[in-house]
């Protein structure tokens, strides 16, 4: 018996928990999180309430597993850098160090042959008036740190853009040059000392700021995808990543720039619980226990659509019309969250066999624009 401990309890530890349980090898996990009703604990065999940033409740965590596995990103480095000294987390700290802040993660892509949008550090308003004069506008504004689902940014079209945008410079910040992009994509890629396999590309696309739904394939660009899929690859070797790794890009013809990364498991890859030969979740819980990585395969079209707090209504419908009609088609996934609000994500559908045409015609018009 393996015991997987997961620092964080949200939907990403709950799908990590599932998916370990089907391994040859035995498996059961144990989460920490500060909410008593954190997602994961429903598929874990015992559970820590604590916070992220006490020291004691993550050792107590490490203590209580044999392999320890984040899905929250913002574990402080004093806390985890010293625990990687005295228990087995592979990953390490290194891939949360290089993704926790947005200008060195930009600075680590490009030094390790990744494209990126053009941008400057600002943390005041002659470094943002001299930043947008260099790279002109529109330009994108984010904080460096804590920044996610396009929390803590703004699009600087006009002038007044800049006016209105100055109480974000109290804090670290980036200006980065806007990419007019034609579509965005992800990769996600799990890696052991052996080798690095990556899941089928899709084409996200996202509703204000946070992904909506995910088309696989992509349906286009298919070179542009293939070299995204070998650079990330070679990316991820380059830095010593070990475990998972997602990368978000925006590609604009033949070109891909690197927007962000996160070593935990990505929204973007949901869609291979059920659209691939093994999922990023069984792949990860796989490195961590020390079986060989499967190679993915796409199993047929697949079209991943979010449910945030506005379209839980009307995934109710959809899954009750699924149970009725008993379709193997359609899966949809509920999160258990107990609160539900507007942009929160509270689970995904995933349509196997779906294309963008028949997705548009069959089920987007139950979801609210
Ligand atoms: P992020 O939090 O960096 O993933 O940004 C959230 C979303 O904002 C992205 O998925 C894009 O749709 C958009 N965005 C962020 N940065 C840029 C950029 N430099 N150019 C164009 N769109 C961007």
């Amino acid at each position: 018996m393996t015991t997987i401990g997961i620092i964080g309890g949200g939907q990403l530890g709950l799908m990590l928990a599932e998916q370990a349980r089907t391994l040859a090898t035995e498996v059961r996990c144990i989460a920490l999180d500060p909410a008593p009703d954190a997602p994961a604990f429903a598929a874990c065999g015992e559970r820590i309430v604590g916070r992220f940033d006490d020291p004691a409740a993550v050792e107590e965590l490490c203590r209580r597993s044999d392999v320890v596995t984040y899905e929250f990103e913002n574990v402080p480095g004093e806390i985890l850098i010293p625990l990687c000294e005295k228990y087995r987390i592979p990953q390490g700290y290194r891939p949360l160090y290089d993704s926790q802040d947005r200008l060195r993660e930009k600075q680590n892509a490009r030094d390790h042959g990744l494209q990126t949008p053009d941008f400057r550090a600002v943390d005041d308003e002659d470094s943002l008036r001299r930043a947008v004069a260099e790279l002109g506008l529109p330009a994108v504004l984010k904080t460096r740190a804590m920044g996610y689902d396009g929390h803590g940014q703004a699009l600087l079209r006009t002038e007044a853009d800049i006016e209105k945008a100055l109480p974000l410079v109290a804090v670290p910040s980036i200006l980065e040059e806007f990419v007019p992009f034609d579509f965005e994509a992800s990769v996600v890629m799990v890696a052991d000392e052996r080798r690095v396999v990556s899941f089928p590309i899709g084409r996200n696309v996202h509703r204000d700021g946070i992904l909506d739904l995910c088309f696989v394939p992509a349906g286009r660009n298919a070179g542009v995808l293939e070299r995204m899929r070998v650079e990330s690859e070679r990316f991820m070797r380059a830095c010593g990543y070990r475990g998972i790794l997602a990368i978000e890009y925006f590609v604009r013809g033949e070109a891909f720039y690197f927007n962000e990364m996160a070593p935990r498991p990505h929204n973007s890859g949901h869609y291979t619980i059920e659209g691939a030969t093994t999922n990023q979740f069984r792949e990860l819980a796989r490195y961590l226990v020390g079986e060989e990585l499967h190679t993915p395969e796409l199993a047929a079209p697949t079209v991943m659509k979010n449910i945030l707090g506005q379209d839980l209504a009307a995934a109710e419908r959809i899954a009750a019309r699924v149970a009725a009609e008993k379709r193997t088609d359609v899966h949809v996934h509920f999160y258990g969250k107990t609160e539900s609000r507007p942009k929160r994500k509270m689970g995904h559908i995933t349509f196997v066999g779906a294309t963008p045409e028949t997705y548009a015609r069959c089920w987007a018009n139950d979801f609210v624009k």
